[in-house]
């Protein structure tokens, strides 16, 4: 049974899940980070951002998306007029899994209590699902990024998910998938727009 389905949250507030996620050892992952990169943010936020897992400048940080893809990702939520203090960043896995490999089913079934715990707690208007791996355990779809980005679909009462490429694949995949994934974040800054106005 997932978090969403019991009765009782099982944490008070985003700052109690937190603290237990920073102690968390309910995989492998924690044998191998230096920390726990819970999240970060506006926890009012109506836009949250979900990742994959940190890399090792998140995993020395603490703080998601503060290597070169975060940089990029920090340029793409200027570009629509925000900061990244006022939207919230989390990940589907919060531990740096070793060499940046993919994040393990088994892993991201431990984690994922966490991830939805915050999407209890902040409650967005508008949910980006970054890569295959947020999208997939979000979406709970089998289907690629590359049909699914930026397209809006519903996600839990009310709110918007709209898939894009991870940040990662496009520094790896040049012009086109820039120019993509600047398309999908104008769908997000009208998603929200709308989302924001009733
Ligand atoms: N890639 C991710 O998916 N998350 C991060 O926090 C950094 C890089």
């Amino acid at each position: 049974m997932s978090i969403l389905e019991t009765a009782e949250p099982a944490w008070p507030n985003l700052d109690a899940l937190r603290v237990e996620a920073l102690a968390c050892v309910r995989c492998p992952l924690a044998g191998t980070r230096t920390q726990v990169v819970f999240g970060a943010g506006d926890p009012n936020a109506d836009l949250v951002f979900v990742g994959e897992g940190p890399g090792a400048e998140e995993d020395k940080q603490g703080i998601p998306f503060v290597g070169r893809a975060g940089q990029l990702l920090t340029r793409l939520i200027e570009g629509i007029g925000l900061t990244r203090d006022e939207v919230y960043i989390a990940n589907v896995v919060k531990c740096r899994p070793p060499g940046n490999r993919d994040p393990q089913p088994d892993e991201i079934e431990a984690c994922r209590p966490y991830l939805e715990g915050q999407l209890d707690f902040l409650e967005p208007r508008v949910v980006v699902t970054l890569g295959n791996f947020a999208t997939k355990l979000l979406l709970e779809t089998k289907e690629g990024i590359t049909k699914l980005r930026g397209r809006e679909f519903p996600y839990r009462d009310g709110t918007v998910l709209i898939p894009t490429f991870h940040p990662a694949a496009v520094l790896r995949g040049g012009g086109t998938a820039l120019a993509q994934v600047r398309g999908d974040f104008v769908v997000v800054k009208r998603a929200l727009a709308r989302a924001t106005s009733t």
